[in-house]
């Protein structure tokens, strides 16, 4: 019997016969409410289909979750336009002439992720046609209490390029992802809504949120080693306070002890070039490193502790900030130009700086003057700002994130999704969850 791969199915084929799995079952919601199934195939491929919510005795009879069968007898249309938890151009509508076989095969995976980038979940806000996944390491993981008592769970995940994105579970899905978990942690976390709140991007969960923490599956492997690379940077505090520059300069005269954080809507007016941009640390020891020739007159770095090194490059960026209320001093770290520029120290200093004066500033560095951003900020005692993180600012976020009044700082959240009626048909949450 000829059989297809899930990916090579479009709409009005005619059906040639499917080896999957059944990951999940759900009822859909939305204008009509329909039996919903997501097939993986040993390719790791998905898709969804459909059946008539009256149809539900049958099919349950014939179809067991995380079975798997060869399907034929389906019809393959278009996809699902609300709330579709795969991005595949079509899906499968099964009737009475759809006929389940079932067959053993350990080797098609128990598990479907299909992870967005942080760039994709921007053309996603408020657009409910499909839901997210994503994967990140945990920064901050706690709960919060909205005004009206409901305690929701709060994650903060850091993607692969090092960009902050905060979680917010509702009450039933809070419990997904437990007080255990903490940074350093690796979140799968599938079937959410990209909102925003305050200003930035969250995702939120929806009845079909799964979770999965520290799996070690094959599908997820890269992502986790790309992640466990990254520096392990201290959260940027996305619901810390957004103020002006003027609020800043005002704050900066009260006393204090340590630092306080704020979030400012600015962007940087001039970068000092008489100043370094960068500096070097050794791999090993963190310590400077310092420049020797060898023979032939090439500069290499050495440290005065250690053998065998690499040189670690970081930013350090001087530059005047500015936003409609005035302008101040900041400094800029490494992942707060990194966040900025999309690109590693390392990478601007070996690929785009003059190599024969590398401390003048390169045209890519200066690309970063000019564009209003959230600027996470910290504000010392001896009035030094330094920007920690840096985020995008959303096309839709409102003036009131920029309000400068003392404010409490009450979590008022966005419209929730609505709540299924039939929850006793939700789909159970994936194991290991
Ligand atoms: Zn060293």
């Amino acid at each position: 019997m000829a059989s297809q791969r899930i990916r090579d199915i479009t709409q009005r084929k005619k059906p040639l016969t499917i080896e999957i799995r059944v990951l999940r079952k759900w009822i859909s919601k939305g204008k009509k409410e329909e039996l919903c199934y997501l097939f993986v195939d040993i390719h790791g491929d998905a898709i969804e289909a459909t059946a008539e919510v009256q149809d539900i005795e049958h099919f349950d009879s014939v179809i067991k979750l995380e079975s798997c069968y060869k399907v034929d007898g389906f019809i393959c249309c278009g996809p699902r336009t609300y709330m579709a938890t795969v991005n595949h151009p079509a899906s499968l509508v099964l009737g009475q002439k759809a006929k389940f076989h079932p067959v053993t095969n350990p080797n098609i995976p128990t598990l479907y992720f299909n992870f967005a980038t942080y760039e994709t979940i921007k053309t996603r806000i408020k657009d409910a046609k499909l839901l997210t996944d994503y994967i990140g390491r945990v920064l901050k993981n706690c709960m919060r209490s909205t005004s009206n008592g409901k305690q929701l769970r709060k994650t903060r995940l850091q993607d692969e390029m090092g960009k902050e994105l905060e979680i917010t579970l509702w009450p039933e899905k809070s419990h997904l992802i437990g007080e255990e978990v903490t940074t350093g942690d690796i979140v799968d976390i599938t079937s959410t809504m990209v909102t925003e709140y305050n200003g930035l991007l969250q995702l939120e969960s929806t009845y079909l949120t799964t979770v999965t923490v520290n799996t070690d599956l094959p599908q997820t492997a890269d992502h986790v080693e790309r992640l466990k690379a990254l520096p392990l940077m201290q959260s940027s505090g996305m619901h810390d306070k957004t103020v002006t520059l003027l609020d800043l300069k005002l704050n900066s005269q009260h006393n204090f002890q340590g630092s306080r954080n704020f979030t400012c809507k600015a962007f940087i007016k001039q970068i000092q070039e008489d100043r370094s941009w960068y500096y070097v640390i050794c791999s090993k020891c963190s310590r400077k490193l310092y420049q020797q020739e060898d023979d032939d007159g090439a500069l290499y770095y050495v440290c005065k502790n250690d053998d065998d090194i690499s040189p670690d490059f970081r930013y350090s960026v001087n530059a005047t900030i500015a936003d409609a209320t005035g302008s101040a001093d900041a400094i800029f770290f490494n992942e707060s130009m990194q966040a900025l520029l999309n690109i590693s120290c390392k990478d601007m200093v070996t690929r785009h700086a003059d190599k024969a004066c590398p401390k003048a500033l390169p045209d890519l560095l200066k690309s970063a003057i000019g564009t209003t951003k959230l600027l996470h900020v910290a504000l010392k005692n001896d009035g030094k700002i330094v920007v920690n993180n840096v985020s995008e600012i959303t096309s839709t976020t409102s003036n009131e994130s920029t309000s400068h009044t003392q404010g409490t700082s009450t979590f008022t959240p966005t419209t929730p999704i609505p709540k299924p009626a039939t929850s006793k048909r939700q789909l159970e949450d994936s194991p290991g969850s």
